[in-house]
């Protein structure tokens, strides 16, 4: 179904047109996506340059009912239209740092710049930022997107709660200022005055598309006592910072006896406060960040397997001062001894440190895990809820795991790998459980069958009792289906602000809500609501 040839000629009348293609080549290319395979197609593409051109696009789409579909850096399938007859709003031209305000710790972007430019220049000031896990090669802008979950949670939190002031153009077309910009009072805010449209507008949790598009927005910045100008060695994949002898920061890697001394570490280290980051993980991630072949990396993590008996975290220290840093290593090893925790020795080994450390700053260390070995892979989708649960929903996860690779329906091997971080000081932790999966039907079937079960399991705290567990995952109408009755009816909520907002339902919900207040099979399996 091609777009109506004066809808065409409207949008190419708005970016012109070297910035608009009904090209196939171009339309599937957009519509491949890892970890679902082909996505539908949609009829175009459009480039616009800034608000306005969006904000133009939005309209003709309103007037002649067509459904858009925007993407910034465009990682995963909740990019693409969820069936036939919508355009996809590709936002790389919007690509500018606006303004870097060390005074008031914030930074001011558009939706295509990627972490790993706004950090690059925020280090050179003595400044960080919160990124999320799945790369520095994502959207800067993270908080409106999607889950928001990274490395630094510890320190930063996720990032929902880095957004301030942010521009939207609504799904009808309006442009409104959310938080502290809404009165002209500037960016540095993120709620107010009045009812908080962060929530509304998927800050927190992300709307995946469905509630209209950010055009730029300030994310909060934070104190960086690491070097200001990192000696960057290696190559790609293998790029290291340069140790030295007066640095005053170090990652380590943990592993333990068992799981209840594991846990006790966790907790005892998290209320600390000494870490920069301080993440679940398995030595899979620690073998991908060190090698950069797929057949080191298995001689590797094989070799690792061996030495472990209970894969623990990751933390790293990043301190101001040499007795500051002296006192944080202090504390670290004291609770290690206290839980029989043992550190890995390889990761001494200043080649071994500068790699991870620079993966995990730069937070690079994720694509590489995922798209190496295979190319395709599938996640479970975390549950924010406490260190414990976490770690429960990895056993159950290994579990779930071992008796799929049994049946041939998953790649056997790397069941222990989980990854998740600590936030808030040890209150809550995101957890989830990748699997690589075989690039076949078959494969896929296989992926969805664990990632379903494992998705179900971690909600169940949201579906059965009433609390938390609803985050960082994408949505869907059958997600919230499910577990809106246990959270005051969020998903008729959800909808009733979807219909306002969105009353021709333009803004494409498939993952997030539709304004029909129908059951809809999503991409996961999830029970019917009674
Ligand atoms: C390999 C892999 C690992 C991942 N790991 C993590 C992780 O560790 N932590 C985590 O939190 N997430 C993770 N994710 C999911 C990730 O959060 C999203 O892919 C993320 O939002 C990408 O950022 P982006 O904004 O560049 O988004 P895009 O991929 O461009 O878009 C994400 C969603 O937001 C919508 N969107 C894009 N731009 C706008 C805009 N300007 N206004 C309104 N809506 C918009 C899109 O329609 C889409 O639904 C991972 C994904 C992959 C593929």
């Amino acid at each position: 179904m091609a777009l109506k040839r004066d809808v065409f000629r409207a949008l190419k009348d708005i970016v012109g047109e070297e910035n608009i293609s009904e090209d196939l080549a171009t339309l599937n290319a957009y519509a491949y996506h890892f970890e679902f395979g082909r996505c539908p197609l949609a009829e175009a593409v459009v480039l616009p340059a800034g608000t306005e051109e969006v904000q133009a696009i939005v309209r003709i789409c309103n007037k002649h009912h067509v459904r858009f579909k925007p993407l910034s850096t465009g990682w995963g399938p909740w990019n693409s239209p969820g069936d036939k007859g919508a355009i996809q709003i590709d936002l790389r031209r919007l690509n500018r740092i606006i303004e870097i305000n060390e005074k008031n710790m914030y930074a001011v972007v558009e939706p295509y710049v990627i972490g790993a430019q706004l950090q690059a220049e925020l280090l050179k000031r003595g400044l960080n930022c919160n990124m999320i896990g799945a790369g520095s090669n994502t959207t800067a802008l993270t908080g409106m997107k999607m889950a928001g979950y990274g490395w630094t949670g510890i320190s930063m939190g996720v990032s929902g709660r880095n957004t301030l002031g942010t521009e939207w153009v609504t799904p009808t077309g309006e442009i409104i200022k959310t938080g502290s910009l809404s009165t002209d009072s500037g960016y540095f805010y993120s709620e107010g005055p009045g009812p908080g449209l962060r929530g509304l507008f998927g800050c927190t949790m992300g709307a995946c598309g469905g509630m209209g598009i950010c055009t730029k927005g300030a994310v909060k910045i934070y104190h960086w006592a690491g070097p200001p100008e990192p000696q960057i060695e290696g190559r790609e994949s293998g790029y290291s910072i340069k140790i030295t002898t007066d640095m005053k920061m170090k990652a380590w890697y943990t592993h333990f006896p068992s799981y209840d001394k594991l846990r006790e570490a966790l907790y005892k280290i998290a209320g600390t406060e000494i870490s920069y980051t301080l993440s679940k993980i398995s030595t899979l991630d620690i073998a991908v960040g060190l090698v950069e072949t797929n057949n080191e990396f298995f001689k590797l993590y094989n070799d690792l397997q061996k030495l472990i008996t209970v894969h623990g975290f990751l933390i790293i220290i990043v301190a101001n001062s040499a007795k500051e840093f002296a006192y944080g290593e202090k504390v670290f090893h004291r609770i290690l001894s206290e839980t029989e925790g043992k550190t890995l020795q390889m990761l001494e080994e200043p080649c071994n440190q500068g790699k991870i450390l620079w993966h995990i700053i730069r937070a690079s260390m994720q694509p590489q895990g995922i798209f190496r070995p295979t190319g395709q892979f599938f996640t479970s989708f975390g549950t924010q809820e406490s260190i414990d649960y976490s770690l429960n929903q990895m056993l159950y996860a290994y579990k779930l795991k071992k008796n799929l690779a049994e049946q041939g329906k998953i790649m056997p091997h790397l069941e222990e790998w989980s990854v998740g971080s600590i936030y808030d000081g040890g209150h809550a932790s995101v957890i989830e459980h990748p699997i690589l999966r075989h690039n076949t039907p078959e494969g896929l079937a296989g992926a969805r069958e664990f990632a379903g079960q494992a998705f179900v399991a971690a909600l169940d705290p949201g579906l059965n009792s009433h609390v938390g567990g609803i985050t960082a995952t994408p949505g869907c109408d059958a997600f919230y289906n499910a577990v809106g009755p246990g959270h005051s009816n969020l998903h008729l909520w959800l909808r009733k602000f979807k219909k306002e907002f969105d009353p021709q339902g333009v803004s494409e919900g498939n993952f997030y809500v539709t304004s029909e207040n129908e059951y809809q099979e999503g991409p996961f399996k999830l029970p019917k609501p009674s």
